[in-house]
């Protein structure tokens, strides 16, 4: 049987690619295909470039505004257009106001949500119609993009050779002094500390940090008036610099957080440790980029180290899976049990299936086996894969592993060349790629029946808040044009996925938009007790067919509940209907609910207020992370066993308990976006892009995953959204591009050197188009007996993204300090472990970090000093469940720019060139008040001007003469036209289309009050809430080390 095969007629999914000819290659949504028209959404891949055009505030007003204002009289409560209602069983017609004689609350008026900024009426509503350029434009920029260096270092001036932190150094040779032993001051281009003669040069220099004399005798004057070699020239024999051993000095650096330091000692003193010294996040990405970033990686051989996050490079799949699907804390496994519990490092992948790919790169093929299906080992199970072993000339293969010989089908059958290898390799995906697809058969769908295509239903919230914000207008808006970029497969003319409308406040509004039929219709659910769908035939529809219906009912919406004075809601019923819906159609699906408030109205799932803030640093403190009611984590349940996926936009202006309502869609896969305090002035522009996004992006549904290994070691926990109801099956109603599950595996017995280890990664899945598919990942790594070789291999980025989500889980169960503490253990066991056996014999005092470890102390500070694990004063019990929701599905990029912004001068910044300025690092001393500054971390993006920025920058950026004009209510940059407005301007969307949400910008003033919360940020600080300093940290954690290595 031919791979080319078709199992059915259509149209094909993909172009042939050269060298697979006839393969499918499934391309989704705006995936770019010669010959075929472009989506002007872009691909759901790439950046969005065609939102990324600023849409001025005061855009043409289309709708007359209906809210920052009373409701009008009730003069017009009977819209224009006529909706026919249908009265339903326990069903009331509902028109306007409700027919509770309640007197109408007012709800408390929302609060700004920047402090200082005041509260903005809002007075119109901007239409958008700039879905994107044309097709040219489109490419344009991305092509504009791509040549982008991100992050890139052509505006600053590289470090002198041989003092960057990766670049190739002479041999480390810490050999420290004494404690005590006065260090003479080194000539400038020379190790102030090399003794004996070099031992073979490890791959990874080692750096130290030791006791010695006071700096004072070794740096020169304090950085500011100096570029940074001073610090840098002591790395180059691999240590950071000096600084006292064993004295309390540092117990004073830790005020507010006791469990750190020693006993408080007498004041510091002045002598620190300078934060040159130190290892600088700049410093590696940068170097990294440098070496890694020209070339393309290629996947051939095993256990390389791939590039890091922050360096743009092509990936070339020879037979693993690209870094873009996994990563992995070391690409060496330790062989046996004992080594990798010495070690203390956490063995662990982060897998992003779906994963989306740049432009150059290519799709996994799709491979059509017909109706036998995927070939796979008789016993384990496992697809074949490049890794698997063909013998007796080919008639039979040999499991890779679990070593099981399995025949291979007769239609399967092929030659052997002399090296044993199948003459058709080349030709194969699955024998010659790390990932791939296969159709899959009727026997991987539920049922054994052919999934049908999924739905989506939006589900709106209409109570008072809702309305009056303008919100239930802006999005009726936006999906009337919103409904003709639904994803789709390859060249498919229209999206296979169809669509359905719910309202909502009390009760639940369900709409008939038949294309027969000359006006929608509506029925009212009010038994919410036991949600019912009212209808069938009618309520998810194609959007073509009916266009116009739908039109009429996103007109009439807004006009309907104009008047609403309901200011309750429910929220399970809405998911309730929504899975009911589904079942019906026998779909998967997702659902998009927009909803404002905590659920107090009575029905299943009603929620109290229990946010208490006193809880904080006490044992209860994870209650507040907890669902106040299992109710829901039945309902998820329910939910993926249908495959009903749901995305949640919250819109609260006061506590919603989002460690509650996010229950359902962590559990299916779902995301959620958090607009407090939402001003439609301010906040629409980001909202409507998070929402084109998620209605956009490539999403498969009803997904199961498995993670195979060879034989010694095994996948024992998940950290992600997603639901297991065993210990293998990663469940997830819906799993889209962005999300990522991180997998840990441990031992079950010894790993040989030679064979290495495998890990293989299935998802089976339902496609945009209701196709069932199975995508293979595969990757393959080394094994050692050395622990060298595991720090020498080790990836601190993925590290700390599974530190993160390991450490986010915790808080579930344990107290927070007890989850820090031991984070804070761990890591230090980890690196005394290293120095103990890996690093040359030097003083106990010395500070001695594996190189591809040496930013784990300043990183796992950042993820201590984060808000679910030390909350800073501005957030909420709501902002932390968030964000512990959040970070459970990033990926690595994500976490790292997330635990250590990204911030760049603007001011530095070449208006001549592509690149972007070279980063900083994150604390205030590298700030100066004479320049803008950016700030990222994939949330917000901060601007910060010092006070004594020139005024003609302010002029070119704000449009405003100066300083104390500058308004940081702005929620874009104002539109100038100078060099200076663009290049900022082209750098902010350059950002916001390299992350998965639209990003809130913030403009701070120095000074100003907003800078507390700019401040935060600034990760290398000690923090307000009490999180150490990054100088701070880092001798903490040397005296841990000491600790656990006396
Ligand atoms: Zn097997």
């Amino acid at each position: 049987m031919s791979v080319n095969q078709q199992a059915h007629a259509g149209p094909p999914y993909g172009q042939p690619q050269p060298g697979y000819q006839g393969y499918q290659q499934p391309a989704y949504g705006g995936q770019s295909l010669p010959g075929v028209p472009q989506s002007q959404y872009g691909a759901y891949n790439g950046p969005m470039p065609g939102y990324q055009q600023p849409v001025p505030p005061q855009g043409s007003l289309r709708a007359p505004p209906t809210s920052g204002a009373p409701p009008p009289a009730s003069g017009a409560s009977h819209p224009s257009g006529h909706l026919a209602y249908s009265q339903f069983e326990h069903g009331d017609v509902q028109n306007g106001i409700p027919a509770s004689a309640a007197p109408m609350q007012r709800p408390p008026a929302p609060q700004p949500f920047l402090p200082g900024s005041a509260p903005t009426p809002v007075s119109q509503i901007s239409t958008f119609q700039q879905y994107g350029p044309p097709p040219g434009s489109v490419q344009q920029l991305r092509n504009h993009m791509a040549g982008m260096t991100i992050g890139g270092t052509a505006a600053s001036a590289p470090p002198p050779a041989g003092l960057g932190y990766g670049a190739p150094r002479p041999p480390a040779m810490p050999g420290p002094p004494l404690p005590g032993q006065t260090v003479p001051a080194p000539p400038s281009s020379q190790p102030n500390h090399v003794s004996s003669p070099p031992p073979p040069p490890p791959p990874s220099t080692m750096a130290g940090l030791h006791p010695g004399p006071p700096m004072s005798g070794l740096h020169g004057p304090p950085p500011p008036t100096h570029p940074p070699q001073p610090g840098y020239q002591m790395q180059q024999n691999g240590s950071f610099g000096q600084m006292r051993g064993p004295q309390p000095n540092y117990g004073g650096a830790y005020p507010g957080a006791p469990n750190y330091g020693s006993p408080p000692g007498p004041p510091p003193p002045p002598k620190r440790l300078d934060p040159d010294s130190i290892p600088s996040p700049i410093q590696v990405i940068e170097d990294d980029r440098n070496n890694r970033g020209s070339e393309p990686f290629v996947t051939g051989v095993r256990g390389q180290v791939p590039p890091l996050v922050t360096t743009n490079f092509l990936v070339k799949d020879q037979g693993n899976a690209s870094p873009r699907y996994i990563r992995c804390t070391s690409y060496n496994i330790p062989c046996t049990s004992d080594m990798a519990k010495q070690s203390q490092v956490p063995l662990a992948a982060v897998i992003k299936p779906l994963a989306a790919l740049p432009p150059e790169e290519t799709l996994p093929y799709l491979v059509d086996h017909g109706e036998s299906g995927p070939v796979r080992c008789n016993r384990c199970k496992a697809y074949m894969c490049p890794f698997m072993q063909f013998i007796e000339g080919g008639r039979r293969f040999q499991c890779c592993f679990c070593s099981c010989v399995t025949e291979v089908p007769p239609h399967y059958f092929q030659h052997l060349d002399h090296t044993g290898k199948r003459v058709d390799y080349y030709d194969r995906p699955e024998l010659s790629l790390g990932s791939y697809e296969f159709l899959a058969t009727v026997d991987y769908c539920k049922n054994n029946k052919f999934p049908s295509p999924p739905a989506f239903i939006f589900m709106i919230d209409v109570s008072y808040n809702a309305v009056k914000s303008g919100l239930v207008r802006l999005i009726c808006e936006e999906l009337k044009s919103l409904l003709d970029y639904l994803p789709r497969e390859g060249n498919m003319e229209e999206s296979a996925i169809r669509v359905g409308f719910v309202t909502y406040n009390k009760v639940l509004h369900f709409y008939n938009v038949k294309s027969s039929l000359a006006q929608p219709q509506m029925m009212v659910v009010s038994d919410v007790a036991d949600m019912f769908v009212p209808l069938l035939d009618g309520f998810l529809v194609n959007v073509n067919e009916s266009r116009t219906v739908i039109a009429s009912l996103l007109d009439q919406i807004p006009e309907m509940f104009a008047d609403t004075r309901e200011t309750e809601t429910v929220f399970a019923p809405v998911i309730q209907a929504g899975l009911e819906a589904l079942k019906a159609a026998e779909c998967a699906g997702k659902l998009f609910i927009f909803h404002t408030s905590l659920p107090i109205a009575e029905a299943p799932g009603k929620l109290k207020n229990r946010d208490d803030r006193k809880l904080i640093n006490t044992d209860k403190e994870k209650t507040l992370f907890q669902p106040q009611t299992s109710f829901y984590n039945n309902l998820a349940k329910d939910c993926v066993a249908q495959g009903c996926c749901v995305d949640l936009f919250l819109f609260p202006n006061q506590y919603l308990d989002v460690a509650t309502l996010g229950v359902v869609p962590y559990q299916t896969g779902g995301s959620i976006y958090k607009y407090a305090y939402f001003q439609l002035e301010t906040d629409q522009y980001r909202f409507l892009n998070d929402l084109r996004r998620d209605v956009q992006k490539e999403v498969g549904f009803d997904a199961v995953m498995r993670v195979r290994t060879s034989t010694g070691i095994r996948a024992t926990d998940f950290f992600g959204a997603f639901y297991m109801s065993n210990t293998t099956d990663v469940e997830m109603a819906g799993l889209d591009c962005d999300k990522t599950i991180t997998v840990e595996f441990k031992h079950d017995d010894k790993l040989s050197e030679d064979s290495g280890a495998l890990l293989q990664c299935a998802l089976l899945y339902t496609s945009c188009a209701g196709q069932r598919r199975l995508r293979i990942h595969n990757l393959s790594l080394n094994c050692c007996t050395q622990l060298a070789d595991l720090y020498r291999n080790c990836e601190t980025d993925t590290l700390i993204n599974y530190l993160a989500k390991y450490a986010y889980r915790g808080v579930l169960s344990s107290p927070v300090k007890t989850v820090r503490d031991a984070l804070i253990n761990q890591c230090a066991q980890i690196l005394a472990c290293y120095r103990k056996n890996c690093a040359s014999p030097s003083s106990a005092g010395q500070l001695i970090l594996p190189e591809c470890m040496k930013l784990l102390p300043v990183y796992l500070n950042c993820v201590l000093k984060s808000d679910v694990l030390q909350p800073g004063p501005e957030a909420t019990t709501d902002d932390r469940a968030y964000i512990r929701q959040l970070v459970t599905s990033m990926d690595v990029a994500e976490t790292n720019v997330f635990f250590y912004p990204r911030l760049l001068p603007l001011t530095k910044a070449d208006v001549d060139s592509d690149s972007l300025p070279a980063a900083i690092r994150n604390s205030e001393e590298r700030l100066s008040k004479g320049d803008i500054y950016l700030l990222e971390n994939g949330l917000n993006i901060f601007v910060w001007v010092g006070v004594s920025v020139q005024q003609s920058l302010i002029q070119n950026l704000f449009g405003v003469s100066s300083f104390s004009q500058i308004s940081n209510a702005l929620s874009t940059l104002p539109v100038l036209e100078n060099p200076f407005s663009k290049k900022v301007r082209s750098i902010v969307d350059m950002l916001q289309g390299q992350r998965s949400r639209y990003m809130k910008l913030i403009i701070v003033k120095q000074e100003d009050k907003l800078e507390m919360l700019f401040k935060h940020f600034l990760v290398e600080d000690k923090s307000l809430s009490g999180g150490a300093s990054y100088v701070d940290f880092l001798c903490h954690m040397h005296k841990e080390i000491r600790q656990l290595l006396s």
